[in-house]
């Protein structure tokens, strides 16, 4: 069966995409073997230009890339913009700019090896084939900045994009095509996570990076175990957005607004658990409730419109339960609350939600809608707690004019990123390293960090010896053991007096040797 593309704004059908037939994973994962020897053979040089040619193709291309991503996920074309294309530009520059830098061999140095005539350095080199798994949400920029990564760092690329927005997933495969890149570098194989999915981690990946649920992140870890398969695991958040009494309060509900309702709240990192001193609430809450009243709904295709429709109706029942939930535990809605029924897509109004607490499922699990519950604190360290008091550490927002202050609850916060008076905008600086802690994830995508991680740091250590036999070789004997003890102290004895015992206990059972 086909997989159809459906605009979720419209509810008519995009196109018509063929699945890959389970049974050619394997094949296409080890023709990718074979493409990555000569692609991992290439100089880091040659292997930017063919990137290059890709980035040209994109930047010819932009309009139809940003229609196609808005009509196959919903989202509004300025946020196809700054949160998908945006981000893959800035990937293509960080490789240009920064891979040279992280891939070149490192130096390892130790006081001893000097002595002993030991030269050591560390090689990145490409894992091989790297498998990408990929979430609806961010169709584009999720999986092309892995990619783009995976490339760089010699790997070839197996990408599975979601069905719900697998249109956007033939259009990676497009500009990898029209861009030039050499065949069965970067593959794509299209199906569902129970069918093609499932098959991926028995494949053989040197590396997988999943994006996703927390559910399926679990799975696909007890999977990776069986072949002992690396896997980075970027999952789901709830991220706190915490509002203190010195914050300016304007520009932080402006904040919040976006954070929450950005991709209709469709976002990993999206602020969903907002606390507010109680001494500001009042003012933050009515400018929050102001501003989310003035966003225009629609099909995202309209340039004008502010917030686009949800990727299907499964979203809209967690998005309902979640409001039912936090309603009949006393929260009170100040704006929203229903589903647009006038509309044919998957609509659903941002909703403001007062009074929330901890009991409720708005505040302890992942909602993934346009919802912005509200809750208050009194001081500094219940903030903290609050903020803590999740299975979830992706990112976290304060605001607060006074930056001393930030930066020491920056360090008490559990999560992969804290940013201190604005929100979420690190995903697009490839520089800042993405990932979470807790159930969040495991490992980083982005960054040196992401770059690392898609590589074997081989170390290598060679040694030039004047010496026939290094003294920790065999035969053992006591004096031997005598003259390492002594070593150690002469080594890491620290003070003068127990370096020198040391330095006495050597000489003397050389002597007895
Ligand atoms: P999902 O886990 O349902 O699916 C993600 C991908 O995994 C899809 O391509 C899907 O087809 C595939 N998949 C599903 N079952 C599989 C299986 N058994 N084997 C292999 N692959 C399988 O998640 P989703 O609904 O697409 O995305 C939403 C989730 O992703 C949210 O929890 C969100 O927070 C998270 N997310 C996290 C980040 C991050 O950077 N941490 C970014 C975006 C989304």
């Amino acid at each position: 069966m086909t997989i159809k593309s459906i605009n979720p704004a419209t509810l008519e059908v995009n196109a018509e995409i063929e699945p890959s037939p389970v049974d050619s994973v394997k094949n296409i994962v080890d023709s990718a073997r074979d493409a990555q020897i000569l692609w991992g053979g290439l100089s880091l040089n040659k292997r930017l230009q063919h990137l290059n040619k890709v980035k040209d193709c994109l930047i010819s291309n932009i309009d139809e890339v940003a229609k196609v991503i808005t009509l196959d996920n919903g989202k509004p074309l300025v946020e196809a913009i700054n949160s998908e294309i945006y981000p893959v530009l800035d990937m293509f520059r960080f490789c240009a700019n920064d891979a040279a830098e992280a891939l070149r061999s490192e130096r390892v140095n130790n006081p001893i090896f000097r002595i002993a005539r030991v030269r050591s350095y560390n090689l990145f080199e490409p894992r091989g084939v790297a498998g990408i798994i990929s979430p609806w949400n961010f169709p584009f920029s999720i999986p092309v900045t892995q990619i783009l990564m995976a490339l760089v760092g010699g790997n070839a690329v197996v990408f599975k994009p979601s069905v719900l927005t697998a249109l956007v997933g033939e259009q990676i495969r497009k500009l990898f095509e029209e861009g030039g890149m050499p065949e069965g570098v970067v593959n794509v194989v299209q199906g569902s996570g129970s069918e093609i999915g499932d098959v991926m981690m028995d494949a053989g990946f040197d590396h997988v990076i999943f994006t996703g649920s927390i559910a399926v992140g679990k799975h696909l870890m007890k999977k990776a175990a069986d072949t002992l398969t690396p896997i980075t695991l970027e999952l789901g958040g709830k991220d706190p957005f915490i509002v203190f009494s010195d914050a300016d309060v304007e520009r932080a509900s402006s904040a919040a607004v976006w954070g929450a309702f950005i991709n209709a709240g469709q976002v990993c990192a999206s602020v969903e658990r907002v606390y507010v001193d109680r001494r500001v609430v009042e003012d933050f809450t009515s400018a929050v409730v102001e501003k989310t009243k003035k966003l225009r709904l629609g099909d995202g295709i309209d340039p004008d419109t502010d917030m686009g429709p949800l990727i299907s109706e499964e979203r809209i029942g967690v998005v309902e339960a979640h409001i039912n939930d936090a309603v009949s535990k006393g929260a009170r809605i100040l704006t929203g609350g229903k589903r647009i029924t006038d509309l044919p897509g998957f609509f659903f109004e941002p909703t403001v939600i007062a009074d929330a607490n901890h009991t409720m499922d708005c505040m302890m699990e992942e909602t993934f809608g346009p919802t912005l519950p509200i809750m208050v604190f009194d001081d500094i360290d219940e903030a903290v707690e609050l903020a803590n008091d999740t299975r979830y550490g992706l990112n976290a927002s304060i605001w607060t004019a006074n930056i001393k202050k930030a930066e020491g609850i920056s360090r008490r916060l559990r999560a992969g990123t804290v940013i201190v008076n604005n929100c979420l905008f690190t995903y697009g600086f490839s520089q800042c390293p993405w990932g979470g802690v807790k159930e969040s994830g495991i490992g980083r995508t982005h960054s040196v960090h992401g770059l690392h991680e898609l590589t074997n740091i081989k170390n290598v250590t060679i040694n030039t010896p004047l010496i026939r036999e290094d003294l920790w070789w065999y035969p053992y004997t006591e004096n031997k053991y005598k003259a390492l003890k002594g070593a150690l102290k002469a080594m890491f004895g620290g003070r003068m007096i127990r370096s020198a015992e040391g330095i006495v206990e050597i000489i003397k059972s050389f002597r007895l040797y």
